[in-house]
């Protein structure tokens, strides 16, 4: 056999067979083809020190969707006559030790734009080019190119959705071609393969069937949600965020595509196509930002400021994220990590995150402002921490900018705008259903307390089974006041970056942070009445 005709398709994201360029050019005139996936102990060892069972990165359920994820793709790519190879290590040395050992010339892989595999793939990508390996990684995650975008927006990215849109257009590429059959796997030499893991084989032992997501990782699994979504014409083209109820659970009110675009196990180009297809039929559809398209674009415009904006994901040496001196409260932060904030409400939505890895965006904005500016004032880099790795569509652009965003440190400043913890949920759920669901211990709370249990008379408690500052938490805080003190702490915060010019200091904040623990009364920060008896 030749040995300039063995290519290397190095599946990481794009975990699918659809409008996949990399895999396609992979194919080309090769008569070997390796489809490799490389298990990445950093990534995927349990890791037992965890708040929650899985990695050190990522909880269970996200571990669980890409394993069901990569046994789909071993079928859809069994049935066009090849597998996938597995292997595990470090994946630049795994990588390049395949290079050697197979002989390959052609190596192809999806561009990733997470800081992780920009850098990864420097090293490979300079390995490669110097063993005289043609290297071939084309956009294919995103509609649009972000280095593109930035550079029509004079090297810096947009910073608001309209101006994103305007300078976007339409994605130009057509989809690449779907194969029909790839060459065959060659020899594998010294290389260590084997078939895809159970979550057991990878050391994940006792894990209880009931932390498990309803949602089932897999190219088909995708291409079968879109298909039944895009058969709901009405749905798709009356499709208006954020209208949408976040307590329906039984049958949530958006597509759940989040986590299949998150591992390409669907293409966003391919689902913008599908969308733009229904439109024809139905002319009197929605427009962005409100509508399902403008939700894709809504994902490319956080990845393209994503790639624009060193520190991204920090507070610190970020220059659009605004320096607010949260506070550095542990207990708080473990409070709500854990359902344990005596808001039903809240805590309802932290346990479906915990054992779905999934909840509708509005629930994500009730937790994310009630951790942050609404009532808790903790990092927002907290909180996004604990979604980094709960969510299965855990998204290193999109969480990080949606955090800047509930956290009124970017792109959204109205900080008086904050999400009741107990009216907000009640205007869509006033009987609670959504709270009985996920808290069992309230599911006998009558309704008129179901938002507020700690209102209840004892009478009622006892009857509930559900004594509140025993069987379930008293409140943390109290929202009025704590509500008052963020939107103060702000407004402060606010004030200082614009005297300073937005080039605050450790030093200010901190003075900051003490100013404001001396203005606001002993009773308000640390409402001792709650907080000692249920979390101290
Ligand atoms: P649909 O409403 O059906 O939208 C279709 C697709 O559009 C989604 O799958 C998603 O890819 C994209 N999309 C929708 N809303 C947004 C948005 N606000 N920003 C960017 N893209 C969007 N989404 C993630 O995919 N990963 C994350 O890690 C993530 N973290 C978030 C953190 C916070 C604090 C908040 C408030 C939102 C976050 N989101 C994240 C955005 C949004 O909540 C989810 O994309 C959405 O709820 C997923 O459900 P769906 O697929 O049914 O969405």
């Amino acid at each position: 056999m030749a040995s300039g005709s063995a290519s290397l398709m190095w599946f990481r994201k794009g975990l699918r067979i659809h409008d996949n360029p990399a895999l396609d050019f992979a194919r080309q005139e090769s008569e070997r083809l390796y489809p490799v996936f490389i298990i990445d102990p950093r990534y995927m060892e349990p890791d037992l020190n965890a708040f929650s069972p899985g990695s050190t990165r990522a909880g269970i359920n996200r571990i669980k969707f890409l394993l069901e994820s990569l046994v789909d793709l071993d079928l859809n790519l069994k049935k066009l006559g090849s597998r996938l190879l597995i292997l595990r290590g470090e994946p630049e040395k795994v990588l390049i030790h395949c290079l050697k050992e197979w002989n390959i010339r052609k190596l192809c892989f999806e561009y990733d734009t997470d800081p992780y595999y920009k850098a990864l793939d420097i090293k490979v990508k300079n390995y490669a080019v110097a063993a005289g390996i043609e290297v071939f990684s084309p956009v294919s995650h995103t509609l649009f190119n972000p280095a593109d975008i930035i550079d029509m927006n004079g090297g810096k990215p947009p910073l608001s959705y309209q101006s994103f849109v305007k300078i976007a257009g339409q994605p130009s590429c057509p989809l690449s071609t779907t194969v029909s059959s790839l060459p065959p796997v060659g020899d594998l030499g010294s290389c260590e393969t084997s078939e895809v893991p159970t979550i057991e084989e990878l050391g994940y032992r006792n894990v209880t069937q009931q932390e498990f997501s309803p949602f089932k990782g897999g190219e088909s699994e995708a291409l079968k949600r879109l298909a039944e979504c895009m058969k709901r014409k009405d749905f798709v083209a009356n499709f208006e965020k954020p209208k949408g109820n976040p307590a329906a659970f039984l049958s949530p009110e958006t597509t759940i595509l989040s986590p299949y675009l998150k591992f390409g196990c669907l293409s966003s180009r391919y689902f913008y196509q599908q969308i733009q297809d229904v439109y024809k039929t139905m002319p009197n559809h929605t427009s962005p930002p409100v509508s399902l398209l403008g939700q894709l674009l809504w994902r490319d415009f956080f990845y393209t400021v994503a790639f624009g904006t060193p520190n991204f994901d920090k507070m610190k040496g970020n220059g659009i994220c605004k320096q607010i001196p949260w506070k550095d409260d542990d207990k708080l932060l473990e409070a709500w990590r854990e359902a344990r904030t005596g808001f039903p409400w809240i805590d309802a939505i932290m346990v479906q995150l915990r054992q779905w890895g999934w909840m509708h965006h509005l629930a994500r904005h009730s937790v994310a402002c009630f951790l942050t500016r609404g009532d808790l004032f903790v990092h927002w880099e907290k909180g996004r921490d604990v979604f980094e790795r709960l969510l299965i569509d855990s998204d290193w652009a999109i969480n990080n900018g949606n955090w800047l965003w509930l956290s009124c440190s970017s792109f959204f400043y109205q900080y008086n705008r904050i999400y009741s913890p107990i009216s907000f949920g009640k205007k869509y759920d006033p009987k609670g259903d959504y709270i009985r669901h996920f808290l069992p211990v309230l599911k006998d709370m009558p309704k008129e307390y179901i938002y507020e249990p700690w209102t209840a008379p004892l009478s009622v408690q006892k009857k509930a089974n559900c004594i509140i500052g025993k069987d379930y938490p008293m409140p943390v805080v109290s929202h009025d006041s704590a509500s008052k003190e963020c939107r103060r702490g702000v407004a402060e915060a606010y004030a200082l970056n614009k005297e300073l010019n937005d080039s605050i200091g450790e030093e200010d904040l901190k003075n900051l942070r003490r100013k404001l623990d001396e203005e606001t009364p002993e009773q308000e920060t640390k409402p001792k009445r709650y907080r000692q008896k249920l979390i101290g």
